[in-house]
């Protein structure tokens, strides 16, 4: 069994009710239990400003599934929520990143753990504060020490 963390991010039509969503199909991912998941929090666009806000979340699954089939069954959920991609850092539907797996680091050209900017996001990083705040990202240190680098990031939890 390995532990993963998850990012949850929404912005387009109903979002609390997508993230609601979300949270069931990840409690429905083979060979996995979600094990925890975090407040929604509302949160500043990042990058393209001219767009709504986002409902960001984390969560923590223990899984068999190995890293790469884990971001694939993410990526099968994102579509069948309508993920949109056509615009790089703009609105989508539902995006799911994987944050962490264990302590493994893992450079491919499909997927990058730890995810190259998670302690840079207050979205990612006080969901994530919330439900593990022990934690250590691989290569980075302690997740909490990242936070006050974060506090000009607007971010309310709901
Ligand atoms: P984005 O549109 O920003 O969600 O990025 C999606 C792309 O990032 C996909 O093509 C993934 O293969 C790639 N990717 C790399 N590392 C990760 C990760 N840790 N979690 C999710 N997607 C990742």
């Amino acid at each position: 069994m390995s532990l993963a963390y998850l990012a949850l991010g929404a912005n387009l039509g109903d979002p609390v009710a997508t993230l609601a969503a979300a949270f069931t199909a990840l409690e429905q991912l083979p060979a996995s239990t979600l094990l925890r998941r975090s407040s929604l929090y509302r949160t500043a666009p990042i990058g393209l400003a001219a767009q709504p806000d986002f409902i960001n979340a984390a969560a923590s699954l223990s899984t068999t599934l190995m890293p790469h089939d884990l971001l694939q069954a993410l990526q099968a959920i994102e579509q069948a929520f309508g993920r949109r991609r056509d615009i790089h850092n703009g609105p989508r539907t539902l995006d799911l990143d994987l944050l962490l797996y264990d302590t493994q680091e893992i450079t491919s050209p499909q997927l990058c753990v730890p995810h190259p900017r998670l302690h840079l996001r207050a979205f990612v990083l006080q969901p994530l504060a919330e439900i593990a705040p022990d934690l250590s990202i691989p290569g980075r240190g302690s997740l909490t020490a990242w936070l006050p680098a974060v506090a000009n990031q607007r971010i309310a939890r709901l």
